[in-house]
């Protein structure tokens, strides 16, 4: 029996005074008279050493100027654009102000590299959240809800062909129909994935931008978790099989459940293992929660962190003052890192948002992560996960967990001794 793991249930505008015929040239051998003989006024010299001039026309519009200017034979003109600041922009939705979360890993700063989206070659990046149901209508996560553009809703036909069923968001693997329910807890951690950012409500996801796969199947027996895995195993074969034609190009599972206590390598268990290393073959990290007990993993051992696939990525939950918070796991050799989970605000079911606690909350923070390292990692690094889509996850795991902040309570109760920073992860797969 898996549970759910949550311990409780604008830029700034520069300002540049607009004159509509304001342009700038490089003129390095300025002739004022032919300048004034097409109707202009120098109005500033901006960097004289170079020949940079501010001029203006005030009967010609911008675009006339611009075309005059060149006429003229500078050596470059160009509109006197305004510009934002692109220092630690913050977004203007309502709640950032209580998001420690984001604010903690380095978020803020992160996006100024990039704020999610699609990969250098323009493909969606997907994150599968295996969970107990996303709430689909919620204002701040239905334009980031991953569309299956094959399949048409309620007909009861297998459009696309991909053996699912009216699969248009996602899949029940409770039901094992298209069907997803609005579960708290999934919404709840959607939207630390990827809630839309900058609309002015609610939340910023990690991503502002990214493409939610709603999967049902955090809970009840051993089939159903393996029925919301296959199917995106099998959404991102097909992926990678079409050249991005069928499928969805999914690079991380959440997984904010588990078993406590369970040794990943009995039984049952060692099935979910073979799944992971499935998906890590296909290029997916499977981020996943340990549980919210006080426990030294690596002794009592759980499921699915105790797992040994290196395509799991496994996470403890920390506070605003990085501890790990009092009810979470540990383990030198089996939880790989820190991340936010304390007091985490999310969006919840119903337009409304609200704080939760636990590994669950924390795990979110790091899948998010790997799809946005995808959204701003280099055109190589898209290549790699390409025509390697194992290595690349390889890659990208090794890239988070060598980025990460060091903390103290962290140091030898974690695989890498910290907690998760994304500016620097983001650094460092842009330049990849
Ligand atoms: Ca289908
Ligand atoms: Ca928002």
């Amino acid at each position: 029996m898996s549970i759910i793991r949550n311990a409780l249930a604008t830029g700034l505008l520069l300002s540049s005074v607009a004159h509509a015929a304001d342009v700038i040239v490089k003129m390095p051998n300025l002739n004022m008279k032919s300048l004034n003989l097409a109707g202009f006024t120098v109005k500033e010299a901006l960097v004289p050493s170079l020949g940079i001039y501010l001029i203006s026309d005030s009967n010609k519009s911008v675009t006339a100027s611009l075309a005059a200017a060149e006429k003229l034979g500078a050596d470059g003109v160009m509109e006197n654009s305004k510009m934002q600041l692109r220092s630690r922009a913050t977004p203007n939705d309502a709640s950032w102000s209580q998001q420690w979360g984001p604010q903690k890993i380095g978020a803020a700063a992160a996006w100024d590299i990039g704020t999610g989206g699609n990969n250098t070659d323009g493909d969606d990046i997907v994150v599968a959240v295996v969970d107990n149901g996303t709430d689909l209508n919620h204002e701040d996560l239905k334009a980031n809800i991953w569309v299956n553009a094959g399949e048409i809703a309620g007909d009861g036909k297998d459009n696309d062909g991909n053996g699912y069923i009216d699969d248009v968001n996602g899949w029940n693997g409770y039901n094992s129909n298209g069907t997803i329910p609005a579960g708290m807890h999934g919404t709840h951690v959607s939207g630390i994935v990827g809630a839309e950012g900058n609309n002015g409500k609610h939340v910023a996801g990690v991503n502002w931008d990214v493409k939610i796969m709603p999967v049902a199947a955090s809970s009840g027996d051993t089939a159903v978790v393996l029925r919301g895995y296959n199917y995106v195993l099998e959404q991102k074969k097909a992926w990678l099989a079409s050249g991005g034609k069928k499928g969805a190009n999914v690079v991380a599972t959440n997984s904010s459940f588990g078993v406590d206590g369970a040794k990943c390598s009995e039984a049952q268990y060692k099935v979910w293992n073979d799944v992971y290393e499935a998906m890590g073959q296909a290029g997916i990290l499977s981020a996943a929660a340990t549980a919210n007990q006080a426990w030294d993993i690596d002794a009592t051992g759980d499921v699915p962190t105790s797992c040994e696939s290196n395509y799991i990525i496994s996470v403890t939950n920390t506070t605003k003052e990085d501890k790990i918070y009092r009810q979470a796991g540990w383990g030198k050799t089996h939880v790989d890192l820190g991340a936010p989970g304390t007091d985490v605000f999310s969006t919840v079911p119903g337009n409304q948002a609200r704080n939760l606690t636990g590994t669950s909350m924390a795990t979110p923070h790091v899948a998010g992560a790997v799809a946005f390292l995808h959204s701003v990692a280099s055109p190589a690094f898209t290549a790699l996960s390409k025509a390697q889509p194992a290595k690349a996850a390889a890659e990208l795991k090794k890239i988070m967990l060598s980025t990460v902040e060091p903390v103290a309570d962290l140091k030898g109760k974690t695989v890498s001794g910290g907690r998760l920073n994304l500016e620097k992860a983001a650094q460092q797969i842009s330049r990849y």
